[in-house]
């Protein structure tokens, strides 16, 4: 079931078909997933599991591979602590300064794209952005080697450049370097240990 949202997260249109014809919605949505490690969650993480490896792998397998494939951003939440419930923690930054970074970086890709159509990393197709925008060779080494390994789709690679950009936009930069190519790659790499 969860496979059927592929084709929309690639193409940013949703086609429902029916018996007296078809229709086309646009889709261009965040989608976020949210997922325990196995089956049995427990709240004190891994040192209560009582899940075997089995367990666990087949849990984490109903999130099929080409679907994961689409999730550029996964990141690991560890369970959180007794000290830092009772105590609290260090608020967090708050959410409009966030939320003017988010605008600098939009103002800047916006910028790059101008005469394209396009405002958003997100939106430009996989050959437009390697042929328009290159990323020096320098930058690329590691994404390089996980493609030839194979830990890496050439879907996958398309995907990590939008995000390197992305995090330069954020930095501030002109282009990509291999700090913000190497964090897009860990950040689509991380996994739940089995
Ligand atoms: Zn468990």
């Amino acid at each position: 079931m969860l496979d059927t949202l592929r084709q929309p997260l690639e193409r940013g249109s949703v086609t429902i078909h029916r018996a007296n014809g078809s229709a086309t919605f646009p889709c261009r949505a965040q989608l976020v997933l949210a997922a325990n490690p196995c089956p049995c969650a427990s709240a004190a993480g891994d040192t209560a599991c009582t899940c075997s490896a089995l367990e666990r792998r087949r849990y984490q397998s109903r999130l099929s591979g080409p679907l994961l494939d689409r999730i550029d951003l996964r990141v690991t939440l560890p369970p959180v602590t007794r000290a830092a419930w009772l105590d609290g923690v260090e608020p967090p930054e708050p959410t409009s300064a966030v939320a003017a970074r988010v605008r600098a970086a939009r103002a800047t890709a916006a910028e790059r794209m101008a005469g394209t159509g396009l405002s958003l990393n997100s939106q430009v197709p996989g050959r437009m952005l390697r042929d328009r925008w290159p990323v020096p060779r320098g930058s690329l080494a590691l994404v390089e080697r996980a493609l030839e390994r194979g830990s890496l789709s050439v879907r996958g690679f398309d995907r990590v450049l939008r995000v390197a950009w992305t995090l330069a936009d954020l930095a501030g930069l002109a282009t990509p370097g291999p700090d913000q190519v190497a964090e897009a790659l860990g950040l689509r790499l991380q996994r739940v240990a089995a």
